[in-house]
């Protein structure tokens, strides 16, 4: 940044064309930004998704892995406001963790992990998370570390008492989904957390007195007095979370962390229900209607994957197909059994191939 008098300037330099008059709205031209920051990220949809949010969100299933690949085109405009800060007047910090940034880099900065909306202790230190609210006039010419603004702390303490254990808990789980490698596929994750709602008897469908009832669980979980929790935005706040679930676009943003953690706990019981479920596929059908719009795509991408193989091994038996795609095969012996039989090489009577039915 050194040489540059004014934000406005750097963006105008980094972002774009001309100049441009506000530094977090200045629309990014990608592949220039990428080229010129391809020391570190090797192209735009690695920077996309490591300097972003739609990292988490592409891994929570709310938004398809296609849209990075399409934004990283350039297709669509992109400003730091809509895709680095959930609410671009609003940035919050860990004071433990700005201590140690201090030590260790002689500076601050804002961690991506607590500008999440659902984020309100440190994972790491246990901290409240202090928000703070910085006037976007400010951001023209300078850009603020944590800490510059103790004057202009606004109050971090959301309208209801939380349950501090169990945001905590929403918090490590935020933070392995940021910073974890691989999660389980949207697909899978999507099946079984409808799978546990139904056990719960949450689903179908979820509308209406079952969606009160899932509020209601969850705020028996999330805050400290349930009963005495219904002010207006605590339902508000509530049923956002919970209609994150079949309509991501209406609820809350990673609300689906919060649910994933309420039914599940951790992270890893959450992978270990989706290996389950790629081996052994799931016991009922999904009734949901977007569920019958994955199993289409599925089986579109399975069928697609197992004509390809067999025209590749035009020799294979049963079994080679089954050793070589287990997962593919697995699918659709559980989902399109029929369609699989008649593509398969015919077995021979009395050899080792196997008959599926
Ligand atoms: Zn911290």
């Amino acid at each position: 940044m050194n040489g540059f008098s004014d934000f406005r300037d750097m963006a105008s330099t980094y972002c774009g064309d001309g100049p441009v008059s506000s530094f977090i709205d200045a629309e990014i031209n990608l592949s220039r930004f990428s080229r010129q920051t391809n020391f570190a990220y090797p192209g735009a949809q690695e920077l996309l998704h490591h300097l972003t949010w739609y990292g988490a969100q592409v891994k929570l299933g709310e938004m398809a892995w296609q849209r990075i690949e399409g934004l990283a085109k350039g297709n669509v405009g992109l400003t730091l406001g809509t895709s680095v800060f959930p609410d671009s007047a609003v940035l919050g910090y860990c004071p433990s963790c700005r201590e140690c940034d201090f030590q260790h880099y002689g500076m601050t900065y804002w961690h991506r992990l607590h500008q999440l909306p659902i984020v309100f202790f440190c994972p790491i230190h246990g901290d409240r998370v202090v928000r703070v609210r910085i006037k976007r006039s400010f951001l023209h010419k300078e850009f603020p570390v944590p800490g510059d603004f103790e004057s202009d702390q606004n109050s971090s303490e959301p309208k209801f008492s939380l349950n501090e254990n169990f945001w905590r808990g929403v918090a490590v789980m935020a933070a392995e989904v940021l910073q974890g490698a691989e999660l389980p596929d949207a697909d899978l994750m999507f099946s079984v957390m409808a799978d546990e709602l139904r056990r719960r008897k949450f689903v179908p469908p979820l509308s209406g007195g079952r969606l009160t009832a899932l509020s209601e669980q969850l705020a028996a979980q999330a805050l400290d007095n349930p009963s005495a929790t219904r002010s207006p935005e605590t339902v508000v706040f509530l049923k956002r979370i919970a209609r994150s679930f079949d309509e991501p676009a209406a609820g809350m943003v990673l609300g689906r962390i919060v649910l994933l953690y309420w039914l599940f706990g951790e992270l890893a019981t959450v992978r270990e229900r989706c290996r389950w479920l790629s081996v052994f596929g799931s016991e009922s059908e999904i009734s949901l209607p977007k569920a019958a719009t994955i199993r289409t795509k599925l089986e579109a991408q399975y069928r697609r994957a197992c004509t390809a193989y067999i025209k590749a091994h035009p020799e294979c038996t049963r079994l080679d197909f089954q050793r070589a795609e287990y997962r593919n095969f697995r699918w659709l012996l559980h989902n399109d059994k029929i369609w699989l039989d008649r593509q398969l090489p015919i077995p021979h009577r009395g050899g080792k191939q196997f008959v599926l039915f």
